[in-house]
This record gives structure tokens, sequence and C-alpha cells, in this order.
């Protein structure tokens, strides 16, 4: 992140970072899960990961990610997650702990000086301000009739912001001239629209919704038309803006953060109202896309809020209707639940009834049932494609199963797989072999396919890429886990690399035999083996003695690049608090990946061999040989297993 020359006064700079505090900035994006007294970590939101190497170092400011080796400090972090400039960023926080910035020449901030994502993001808080006083007025009685009529007294309208566009075409518009917006910042935020005589008001004569970030910024509108001649749609939204982008956006989330963080489970509703009717019956998770459906992007955004590691993973429920569209809707959440693991649901409506009308035909009784009445989300994709045939027939049977077995394939979770095969042959009456049958011939047919792109060489760099793409134990035993690969296995190779060579710097006394009982190609990346050999042959540090024993192994480093990196081994924060468990367990993972990766190269040989494919050499390794060295290795992967991840 590159820093646009401060114009920001350096002491209101310093008074901001003083005043803000970084672990509730990032958290309003991601959970943070405390690991030490001064380190918490959660998923990244600068990249796709399911494990957290993303960290918080509260007492420093600074934060640092591990996966892509990306860091700094809280205006970084501003800077990043809202594409913003440095001031503008500093503002944004300001504005959060009520700083006054002022800027090197003259006195306080002119509209002109400022960032314009903070000048954007005045003029949508300035309209939501001015929509939610037009509620008042006699012109909005639409709006109020309309809310009263969906179960919203009014003293709930305040929790959501909720407002009113006034009809005319240029009320907004005035209102912002008279506080200093010029037109082009308001066109910009999406408040205002061109026409061919200039820009006018976008939102006229509906019911307003602030759509607003986690820390409550307000960002865009959700506007629902009120009068029956209005010819435009019944729901529009702000447009893209630099503020505002839809694929990315959760309606209710600065609401719902932080029960989603402490329950570990969002629900996700279709609508403003639906939001609204779930956060008055006491569910509290509930969040709406705007506009749009529930994208990938969505789901990281969710993901962040709920976990910072996936087998620790909260649940997703989807609220659907029960008919067609609402299966097909199901489908597409299948296809997104790769990302969510095995943790998704559906809810489905009874009689088609959304959580609003729900709520308003029998109360928050039921719209609390409707959410414990969840039944999973392949179950639920299974049997309402099951519907579609006759299953009274052979004929039926046979369709609805070769229907049926591909999704079962797909499920990531392996432990889940024979499991909906039992329950798949139960719904079709058909024997459970002939399920486990068709199951098995679509698990081969997609692990072939899954080879043919394997075949494709390594891309990364300084990586040496041995046999078979995985390095989990998944990965390896079976081909199909596709989601394994999600997982850039080689950037998590080299992250659990660099944490051990950390450990072996910072923690001699702890890391030193375990070192040194580690194979040297264990260590895949170059630098790292060089490192490694290094460290394992410098002699073992004595007691007290440590600050000595870098300055020793910088000065007998083979190179200057090896003393950079030993530098930086010594400086970076350590994934967690280090003890020997840790340190255990860190050694044994790697131990584990290097045996997968000969693992991996010996099933290749083995299978080489007994095809007759590879012409054996004079003095190579017999097919029986081979095989026993498999065996052995499978034997102390086990052990590793079971070291490090018995806690
Ligand atoms: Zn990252």
């Amino acid at each position: 992140v590159r820093r646009v020359a401060g114009r920001i006064r350096a002491e209101d700079v310093a008074a901001v970072r003083e005043a803000v505090r970084i672990e509730e900035v990032v958290g309003d994006h991601l959970t943070l899960r405390r690991t030490g007294p001064d380190s918490l970590t959660g998923l990244c939101p600068f990249h796709e990961e399911r494990t957290a190497s993303f960290t918080v170092t509260p007492s420093k400011n600074l934060w640092y990610c591990f996966g892509c080796a990306e860091g700094g400090d809280v205006f970084d972090f501003q800077q990043r997650i809202d594409h913003a400039t440095f001031a503008e960023a500093v503002e944004r926080l300001a504005q959060r702990v009520g700083v006054n910035v002022r800027y090197e020449r003259g006195g306080a901030v002119s509209g002109a000086e400022q960032g314009r994502r903070t000048r954007l993001a005045h003029a949508v808080t300035l309209a939501a301000a001015f929509y939610r006083r037009q509620l008042d007025e006699a012109p909005a009685a639409p709006a109020r009739d309309f809310l009263h009529s969906r179960g919203f007294p009014a003293e709930t309208w305040a929790r959501f912001g909720l407002g009113y566009a006034p009809r005319g075409w240029d009320s907004l518009l005035r209102h912002l001239r008279n506080q200093g917006i010029p037109d082009e910042e308001a066109l910009t935020a999406g408040l205002l629209a061109s026409g061919n005589r200039g820009p006018y008001d976008r939102f006229r004569g509906r019911l307003v919704w602030p759509i607003r970030q986690p820390d409550g910024q307000v960002i865009g509108f959700g506007a629902r038309r009120l009068d029956p001649e209005d010819t435009g749609p019944k729901y529009l939204n702000t447009p893209e803006t630099p503020l505002y982008q839809k694929g990315r956006v959760l309606y209710g989330l600065d609401l719902a953060r932080v029960a989603i963080a402490r329950e570990r489970r969002v629900v996700l509703v279709e609508g403003y109202t639906d939001v609204m009717a779930c956060q008055l019956a006491g569910v509290a998770t509930a969040v709406a896309t705007c506009g749009t459906a529930f994208g990938a992007d969505h789901a990281r955004v969710v993901r962040r809020l709920l976990t910072d590691d996936e087998r620790l993973m909260g649940e997703v429920i989807f609220t659907f209707d029960g008919d067609a569209a609402g299966r097909r809707a199901a489908v597409r959440a299948f296809e997104l639940d790769q990302v969510f693991a095995a943790s998704t649901f559906v809810a489905v409506q009874p009689d088609g009834l959304d959580p609003c009308d729900l709520r308003l035909r029998s109360g928050d009784e039921a719209v609390r049932g409707l959410i414990a009445g969840r039944v999973p989300l392949v179950e639920y994709v299974i049997r309402s494609g099951l519907s579609e045939f006759d299953l009274a027939t052979a004929e039926g049977r046979v369709a609805a199963l070769r229907a049926s077995v591909p999704l079962i394939a797909r499920i990531r979770d392996l432990a889940l797989r024979p499991e909906y095969a039992r329950l798949l042959a139960g719904w079709l009456g058909t024997p459970e072999s002939q399920v486990n049958g068709a199951l098995a011939a679509e698990v081969r047919s997609r692990s072939q396919a899954d080879s043919r792109s394997d075949a494709q060489p390594g891309s990364e760099p300084g990586v040496t890429r041995t046999a078979g793409r995985g390095t989990g134990p998944a990965a390896t035993l079976v081909p199909t886990a596709r989601g394994a690969a999600d997982d850039e296995p080689d950037r998590a190779g080299r992250l659990l690399e660099r944490e051990a060579l950390r450990l072996a710097v910072q923690q001699p006394g702890i890391t030193h035999d375990l070192l040194t009982a580690t194979a040297e190609a264990a260590f895949t990346v170059a630098t790292a083996r060089t490192a490694a050999a290094h460290l394992r042959t410098s002699p073992r540090p004595l007691p007290g003695a440590e600050a000595g024993w870098l300055e020793a192994l910088l000065a007998a480093a083979p190179d200057d690049g090896q003393r950079r990196l030993l530098r930086a081994l010594a400086a970076e924060q350590l994934l967690r608090e280090a003890d020997e468990r840790y340190a255990e367990q860190v050694f044994a993972r790697l131990a584990e990946r290097h045996l997968d990766r000969r693992i991996a190269e010996l099933r290749g040989l083995v299978q080489r061999q007994s095809t007759g494919a590879a012409v054996t050499e004079a003095g190579a390794p017999t097919g029986e040989e081979l095989f026993a060295e498999l065996m052995a290795c499978e034997a102390q992967r086990r052990l590793l297993r079971e070291r490090s991840t018995a806690t």
C-alpha cells in the first residue's frame, strides 16, 4: 500500500492512531479470536483462505497476513478495505473516534481538500438524515401506512434508519446544494441521476432503507415504490458507486454483526422487510443481499464473520420459498456451499410466506420456528430434485439416481458422502449397494477429470513441486476432494515452512532438536532449505544467551540474502504464542507434508511398475521394496497426524 503524501497534520494523524483501536476496526470485517495476550487472528479479508493467517497485534497497532504477506497499521488496513487514499482512511477513522482532522495549509478541513471517499460518504450521510426527517412529514403518509401494514410500528423505525424520499424531482438535490454538496458528487454517490435537463433525485415517492457498512456508515439505499401509478421497479437500489458495491454488501450487517460472531450463525433472507421482521422477532443474525443474488463475494464476507477456521464453521441458513424459483436458488447456493463446507441449511418457508408475512400472520414465535426447522442444504437440494421423478417406476428411480449421485459426489466433506448415499437409497427405495456403485463410478470419472487438469505445471516460482497436487492427506488419499485445491497448497506450505523457521530463530531452545530431526527436503522453498541447513548446523544456544546467538547466526550466514531472511524471521510475529506444544505441532505438520509428497511419489512408482510402464534400472528399488517403503511411510504419517492434531 502506497501512501499519498499526507497533507493532514502529523499531530492529527498521531491523535487518530492513538485513539483508534485496531482490533475494533479490523473486527468490523472479520471475527477475531484471541490467541495470546497481545495477538488475535481471523480470516484474511484480502485473500481467500480457510484457516486463519491474518493476525493483529494491538499493542503495536499492527496487522499482518501470513498468507498474502501483507501488513501494516490501522490506516493501511482501512485504506485497503475501502480502496481509499491515506487521507481518506485517516478521515474515516478520525470520524469514528471523534477526532478533528486539520490539513497543513489553512485551518479546518475544507470540502475540496477532503478525500473523495470522505466527501461521498458525507453526501450520503446527509441524504440519509434528510430522508429520515421526511418520514415524519405529511406527504410520507403512504410510507408510514406501508410500514404499519407490514407490522412495523413507529418506535421500530429509528433502529433501521428508515426514511422517505419525497415525490418532487429536486427535493434532495436542493437540500444537498444548500449543504454545499456539488451536484457532481451527489451524482457519483448515486443520490442523483442525470437526465436531458440536468441532475434530478434518483429516489422519488419511495420508502427508503439506508444500507450501512458494519461500522454504521451509510453507503447506499434501497427504496420501495409506494405510488401505484409509479411505473418504475418495485425496488430500486443505489447503483454501483465508489462506496457501494452490491456484490459484497449485505443489508442489516451493521445490526447483525455482533450476533453473527457470537452465535456463529447467519440467516440469509430475501428483502429489507424480512431482515426487519427477523430482527424484531429475535433472529438477530438475519441479513439480506441488496437487489442481487447471494454470490461468492457475499459468501466470503459471511465466512470471515462466522469463523477463523473451517473446522469451527458456524451455520449458514438460507430461507427459501418452496417453489421452483426457490429450489433453483437453493441449487445455486449448493454450488456456493463448497465455500461453506457442510454447515449450510435451508429454512423452507411454509406456504411460501417470507419472514415478514409469516410474522404478520403468525407472530414472532413462527419466525423463530421457521429458522429452527431448518434442514441441511444438501438434503433439501437432493429431495426437491427427486420430486421431479416418478419414483413408482423403475425407470423413474434410475433417472432420479442418475440425477442425484453427482450432487453427492460434489459434497466436499468426505465423511458426509456415505451418509447421504444411505439416505438417498432410502428416499429412492433402492438397495444401498446400487447407490454406492453409482457413486463410486461418478467419483472415478471426476478424479480422472481432475488428474487431467492437474497435469499443468506449477506456476509458483521458487517452489519445488513434487508428485501430485495435494499436500494435505485428504487431497492425497482422495483426489476428488476438489475443494482442497482452493487453499493454494503451495502457499499454505510456504507459510508453514516460514513459521517453522521463525520458531527456529526466535525460540531456538524449544525448536533446535525438532529442526535437527526434520529432513532437509521437508523445506521445499530453496531459500528456506538453505536457512534450515544453516540453523541446523549452528550450535545450540545456551539458555539466556539467545541474543548473542542471533548475532552469531548472522555473522555465519552464507550470503546477504540469507542474512536478510534471518533478520525478517527474527522480527516477524509468530502465528500463535510459541510454546513447546505449538512448536511440536508445526514441525509435525511439516514432516507430515513431506511424507505426503513422498507417498504420492511412491504410489506413482508402484503403480507404474505394476503396470509395466516403468523401465526398471539396474540397482533401482524393486516393486516390493517400493511398496514396503510406502507402507512404512503411511504408518509414520498416521503417527504424525495424531501428534499434529492432538490437543
Ligand atoms: Zn491475506
